[in-house]
């Protein structure tokens, strides 16, 4: 069956159901100009040493973390969310999902408009203080860190003085995943009777374990990635193209 059969059939699916939970990971973004850092060759580690973005290595030298981040944050905070993205917020806007869980920390879904986002592993246009928790939004922390502020440290809360070290809220390497939206997307995949995956290959644990739980509730699942999943046998739909052109597909036949 060619793609543009199998977008049909998984338009009629999301009409069937109008209950569905989409699931994203890198691949939806790539198309945004974001790389893939878990991919080989994508070029993002080329200059700095991984472990940066790990906990013990982020703990010993932040430092060299807003080095990096102050030449890599631009690229991605303009970063603008390609018509899948768009498609996603304008399915939640007729009523044809009930939410986005990703995978992804480059705030995309939220910058496209989708409002019940579930960011797994956090996101690169947040950072909190690792002592008082405090929320600023990343754009003013780059902006300390290039006018030399290296660490950027929480100065203080509710007035009194804090000092704590302040790190994006994406999750780096060593650190658990934050609760809230993890507990909150099991809960989505349960009442769920159709769950999207775009852009996954569904290798990472522990976020390949939700279509597990949306299937054993009895839901359908469909499956958009250019690659093989261990979760394509029971996929009711797997569609093995680029999440824009499938996209852009499915646009027309959901007549959006
Ligand atoms: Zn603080």
């Amino acid at each position: 069956m060619c793609t543009e059969d199998k977008v049909e059939q998984l338009a009629n699916l999301i009409l069937k159901h109008k209950n569905s939970i989409v699931f994203t990971g890198a691949g939806i973004s790539t198309e945004s100009g974001i790389p893939d850092y878990r991919s080989p060759g994508s070029g993002a580690w080329e200059k700095y040493d991984s472990s940066i973005v790990s906990i013990p290595g982020f703990l010993k030298d932040p430092t060299q973390y807003y080095n990096y981040a102050l030449e890599m944050y631009p690229i991605r905070a303009n970063a603008k969310p390609n018509s899948a993205h768009l498609l996603l917020a304008k399915m939640e806007k007729a009523g044809l999902i009930n939410g986005v869980i990703t995978q992804n920390v480059d705030g995309l879904h939220l910058t496209a408009g989708n409002i019940n986002v579930h960011e797994l592993h956090g996101s690169i246009r947040q950072s909190s203080c690792l002592e008082c928790g405090q929320v600023f939004p990343m754009d003013d922390i780059i902006n300390r860190v290039d006018e030399g502020e290296n660490p950027p440290i929480c100065e203080t809360i509710d007035g009194k003085p804090c000092n704590g070290l302040i790190k994006p809220t994406a999750v780096f390497f060593g650190e658990g995943l934050p609760t809230r939206p993890w507990t909150s997307s099991v809960d989505k995949c349960k009442e769920a009777s159709l769950m999207i995956v775009i852009g996954s290959s569904l290798q990472v644990s522990p976020a390949n374990s939700l279509p597990d739980v949306a299937l054993k509730t009895g839901s359908d699942l469909a499956i958009i990635d250019l690659l093989d999943t261990p979760f394509d046998s029971r996929a009711t739909i797997k569609i093995q193209d680029r999440a824009v052109h499938v996209s852009e597909l499915l646009m027309g036949f959901l007549g959006l």
